[in-house]
């Protein structure tokens, strides 16, 4: 074995981030050994998964799929132990043995596992965009105070990093503002009083992307955009007016800085996350993706449009969480998880998610926070506070 191998964990290996980060991994066997995987229910893909890239140790969060996955890893004859339960989950963030950890579980789930990887200073490889939209201040804290390296696996944030200056001291002097770009998702020029009539599949189907179904529907309600606003405020240490959105339906652009004297640059690239993921793992040096390059000659046009605020009255609920008192976003966050899941569960209606989002951050005044376990508190409070109101819809 090559002892100068980058060891790594794909937290989420078996969703649409850890698929294609897997698809970049296999593509540099000299450059990286898989150490674990973990997912929650989805054993036949985590064997196979297993099979292709060996790792010492595969955790699932389910108890009785971790124990479905030891009987087929053993009669498979493969050594992978495994392991289940989110403890586990958080011990391969953590490990010593492990150089950088790719978070893509999704949901304010991963939170956990996110902190262990910032605590013990990894290379944390982020898409879990939930744990940062929760975390806030205090998954940065725990970064700093650990010495990790935060990676941001966003498309959009991933450009922003590309295209601001090295020194984090020099942003406040230098950037003006960033430009978040969207692709208003499926429903961009559908007739708003449509809405109440979109489907699960209808939401899920993204005019340029195939992504896990939460952060779909968050793409066909902005509800996306509206988080990674949150999280850019994070990222960059940005105040909330410094993060714009714009809609450019291409995809081609993924997002621009305009700084201070009125330049702006931008990063541009196919459409796919593998570029991200191949930025994240191989910083500041750059490895092959396996994307197609841009052909610019085939570009017919860069379109942009502002949000439409009654399509998409999510996206304006960013910069209030972001000025309201701490611990709003983390209301916002579980309140858009409910709303979600009750979605794809047919309980509630599209157009009911921002309704449900309203009712919970009226519901839910979030008390002064001293500790990260009272805002895991306050996260508990709020995705009751909208189960109870999901519940309300349905009657
Ligand atoms: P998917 O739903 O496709 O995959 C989620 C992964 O997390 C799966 O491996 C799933 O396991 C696992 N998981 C789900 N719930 C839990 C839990 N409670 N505990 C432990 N593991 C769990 O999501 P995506 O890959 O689309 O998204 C992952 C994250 O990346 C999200 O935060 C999303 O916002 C972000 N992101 C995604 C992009 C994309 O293009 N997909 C783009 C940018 C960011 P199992 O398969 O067994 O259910």
């Amino acid at each position: 074995m090559n002892e100068s191998r980058r060891r790594v964990t794909v937290l989420g290996s078996t969703g649409s981030i850890g698929v294609s980060t897997l698809d970049v991994l296999a593509r540099h066997p000299e450059r990286f050994e898989v150490f674990a995987l973990s997912a929650a229910t989805q054993v036949d893909l985590m064997l196979q998964q297993c099979a292709r890239f060996r790792p010492r140790f595969a955790v699932m969060a389910d108890a009785a799929a971790a124990a479905v996955l030891r009987q087929k890893i053993e009669s498979n004859g493969l050594e992978a132990q495994v392991l289940s339960g989110l403890d586990a989950i958080e011990m391969m963030a953590s490990d010593p043995e492990v150089d950088l950890v790719m978070a893509a579980i999704v949901g304010a789930a991963g939170l956990a596992s996110c902190l262990a990887a910032a605590r013990a200073g990894k290379r944390l490889l982020l898409a879990n965009k939930e744990a940062l939209v929760v975390g806030g201040g205090w998954f940065m804290e725990a970064v700093r105070a650990g010495g990790a390296r935060l990676l941001p696996i966003d498309s959009e944030h991933s450009a922003i990093f590309q295209c601001l200056p090295e020194d984090p001291a020099t942003w406040s002097r230098r950037v003006d503002h960033i430009l978040l770009t969207a692709s208003g998702g499926p429903f961009r020029t559908r007739d708003p009083g449509t809405l109440r009539d979109v489907t699960p599949e209808q939401a899920c189907a993204h005019p340029n992307f195939s992504m896990g179904r939460k952060i779909s529907v968050d793409s066909a309600t902005m509800m996306n955009k509206a988080l990674e606003v949150i999280e850019a405020r994070w990222l960059f240490d940005l105040a909330p007016e410094q993060i714009r959105v714009v809609i450019h339906p291409q995809q081609i652009i993924h997002s621009m800085v305009q700084f201070s004297d009125a330049s702006v640059l931008a990063q541009l690239g196919t459409p796919d996350m593998r570029v991200p993921i191949a930025c994240g793992l191989s910083w500041p040096e750059r490895i092959e993706s396996g994307t197609p390059r841009l052909d610019f000659t085939t570009l017919s046009a860069l379109t942009f449009e502002e949000a439409d605020a009654t399509r998409f009255p999510g996206l304006h609920l960013s910069w209030q969480a972001l000025r309201a008192v701490p611990g709003t976003t983390a209301v916002l966050n579980a309140a858009n998880e409910v709303a979600v899941a009750a979605f794809l569960a047919r309980r509630i209606r599209f157009d009911q998610i921002h309704q449900l989002i309203l009712a919970t951050l009226e519901a839910v005044a979030p008390p002064p926070l001293d500790s990260l376990q009272a805002l895991l508190a306050l996260d508990a409070l709020a995705r009751e506070a909208a189960e109870r109101c999901a519940a309300r819809f349905e009657a």
